[in-house]
C-alpha cells in the first residue's frame, strides 16, 4: 500500500531523511521507535505529504505522493492521521468535529455523516460525549475522539504520531485499547510510538530509526529480544 524509495531530505546541513526505503502493506501494523530527533515525524509527516522531499519517492497504493491541487487533497483525505496534541476544532462539538469532512470533502448527507459518527463515538467509547466540547473532554476521550474523526473518511491507511505520550498514564490505556481493536480489525496503520506493548500486541514490523536512517526493521519479537545493532540495543536498555 504505501513504498517508500531512497527517501533524502535535509534540513540545512542536517541529514533528516537518510536513504529511506520501506514497504507497507495493507492491513499491516507498523510501529516506528527511536531516539528524539532520529526523523520518525519527518517520515510520518512526508507520507502524508505534509512535508516535502528532496529526493526518492513515496507512493500510496500504486500512485507516487501529488504535489498539489485536488489529487493531494484526495491524498489527505484517504490518509488519517492522529497527532499527539489531537488538534480537534475547539469551537465544534464532538458530533461535528467528525462530521466536519465527511459531508463537506465526501459530499455526505448530514444525516448519514451524523450517524456514522455516532457509529464511530461509539466504537471508541465515547458516544456519550457527542454533544461536548473538546475541552470538557479528558485527553483520552479527546484522543478517541480524534481517531473517530480519521475512521469517519474511511481512509486506507493511518498514521499516528506518539498519539498517547500527552496523555496522563491512566488514559494511555484506552487510547491504547482502541488502536490494538483497529489494528485486529485489519487497519493499515504507521504508528510513532515508544508504547512498547502496544509494539508487541499489534505491530507487524518495527522500524528502528537513528539519525535519519532506518537501522533496523523486524518482528517485535526479533526486535525486542535480540536487537541487533548497538544504537537499537542502546535505545532499548534506557527505555525498558
Ligand atoms: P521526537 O521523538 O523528539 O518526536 P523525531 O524522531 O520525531 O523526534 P523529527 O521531528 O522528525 O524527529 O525531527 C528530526 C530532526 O529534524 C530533529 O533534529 C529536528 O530538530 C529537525 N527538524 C524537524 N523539523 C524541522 C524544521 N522544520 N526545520 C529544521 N529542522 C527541523
Ligand atoms: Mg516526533
Amino acid at each position: 500500500l504505501v513504498v517508500v524509495e531512497h527517501v533524502d531530505k535535509h534540513y540545512g546541513e542536517l541529514h533528516v531523511l537518510n536513504d529511506i526505503n520501506t514497504v507497507v502493506n495493507r492491513g499491516e501494523v507498523v510501529v516506528v521507535i527511536g531516539p528524539s530527533g532520529s526523523g520518525k515525524s519527518t517520515l510520518c509527516r512526508a507520507i502524508n505529504r505534509l512535508e516535502t522531499i528532496d529526493s526518492g519517492s513515496i507512493s500510496i497504493d500504486g500512485q507516487k505522493l501529488p504535489e498539489e491541487g485536488a489529487a493531494l487533497a484526495k491524498l489527505r483525505a484517504d490518509v488519517g492521521m492522529v497527532f499527539q496534541s489531537f488538534n480537534l476544532f475547539a469551537h465544534k462539538t464532538v458530533l461535528e468535529n467528525i462530521t466536519l469532512a465527511p459531508t463537506r470533502v465526501r459530499r455526505m448527507s448530514r444525516k448519514a455523516a451524523e450517524s456514522e459518527a455516532m457509529e464511530l463515538l461509539d466504537r471508541v467509547g465515547v458516544a456519550n460525549q457527542a454533544k461536548k466540547l473538546p475541552a470538557q473532554l479528558s485527553g483520552g476521550q479527546q484522543q478517541r475522539v480524534a481517531i473517530a474523526r480519521s475512521l469517519a473518511m474511511n481512509p486506507k491507511l493511518i498514521l499516528m504520531d506518539e498519539p498517547t505520550s500527552a496523555l496522563d498514564p491512566e488514559m494511555i490505556n484506552e487510547v491504547l485499547d482502541v488502536m490494538v481493536g483497529l489494528a485486529k480489525d485489519g487497519m493499515t496503520m504507521i504508528v510513532v510510538t515508544h508504547e512498547m506493548g502496544f509494539a508487541r500486541k499489534a505491530a507487524d514490523r518495527v522500524l528502528f530509526m537513528a539519525d535519519g536512517r532506518i537501522v533496523e526493521e523486524a518482528t517485535p519479537a526479533e526486535f525486542f529480544d535480540h536487537p541487533t545493532s548497538d544504537r537499537a540495543k542502546d535505545f532499548l536498555s534506557k527505555i525498558l
